[in-house]
């Protein structure tokens, strides 16, 4: 229980990635602030069977008034937040020229701005208690490229670039700020695109195995879970000199 009396808010954490993270953070000890969407009542069980508390606060993180709800309650519940994991993030596939304004306005908003806000209301009061840990859960997509994903690839490439600044900034103090850049995983923000594929004729198994097989050489997902242990391992005194890193967890991706 190395994060007890440790609260770490991770956004997007009532599903997928976020939910990984946030349970592994749990298992360590840190008492979790969730946030996303839909009934949080599954996600609350998974965290409090830990022994730890946990409360979610529902913020659509596209709209800067609700992070600062959101923080303004961690600070009332939690005397504030020590880890802050900016996760959320969604996607749109299309190319340029066809991309719909309102699609990119918003993956720039949740994928890049959010990761903004939620940084700079944590890092004073981290600065503050002398300790703290900022891990953003950026993509492979923040450093190579692929089609059809206009915003989600400039949002990540900026999301990279934001840690290395946060991390020059803070990188006299003991409070970090890293970066995580996942290859595929198989969430429900990866479903729909294997979906996709099955609307356009394919079988639901091949269309996941030609996914893994155009860009993952393990042929196998990363899991939620994997992530949450690289996440417990950065927020530990082991990693105080990891900082302003981008860490790639791709199954070879971008060895290639
Ligand atoms: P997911 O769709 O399973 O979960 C997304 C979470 O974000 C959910 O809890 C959802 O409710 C929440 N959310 C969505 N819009 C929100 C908003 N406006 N405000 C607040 N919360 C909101 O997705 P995931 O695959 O777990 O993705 C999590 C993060 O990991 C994203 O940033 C994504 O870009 C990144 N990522 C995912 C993969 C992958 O293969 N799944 C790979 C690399 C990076």
């Amino acid at each position: 229980m190395t994060l007890k009396g440790k609260t770490a808010l991770v956004t997007g954490s009532t599903s997928g990635i976020g939910l990984g993270i946030a349970q592994a953070l749990a298992a360590a000890g840190a008492d979790i602030l969730l946030n996303g969407f839909g009934d949080p009542a599954p996600a609350l069980a998974a965290i409090t069977r830990h022994g730890v508390k946990a409360l979610h606060h529902p913020a659509d993180l596209a709209h800067v008034d609700q992070i600062e709800q959101m923080f303004a309650m961690a600070e009332q519940a939690f005397g504030g937040v020590d880890i802050l994991v900016n996760n959320a993030g969604i996607q749109h596939v299309a190319p340029v020229e066809q991309f719909p304004v309102e699609a990119w306005d918003k993956i720039i908003a949740l994928n890049l701005s959010a990761v903004f806000h939620g940084s700079r209301l944590a890092l004073p009061g981290m600065r503050a208690r002398g300790w703290g840990r900022i891990v953003n859960i950026a993509s492979v997509h923040g450093l190579v490229g692929s089609t059809g994903k206009a915003a989600y690839v400039a949002a990540k490439h900026g999301v990279v670039g934001l840690t290395k600044v946060i991390g020059l900034e803070t990188a006299t103090s003991n409070v970090t700020c890293n970066a995580i850049c996942p290859g595929w995983v198989l969430t429900p923000l990866v479903q729909k695109q294997i979906d996709e594929r099955v609307a356009n004729g394919e079988d639901p198994l091949q269309a996941q195995q030609a996914l893994l097989a155009e860009k993952q050489p393990s042929q196998a997902f990363v899991t939620p879970g994997q992530l949450g242990e690289l996440v417990v391992f950065l927020c530990s005194e082991a990693a105080s000199q990891v900082r302003g890193a981008a860490w790639n967890v791709d199954g070879g991706w971008l060895a290639q």
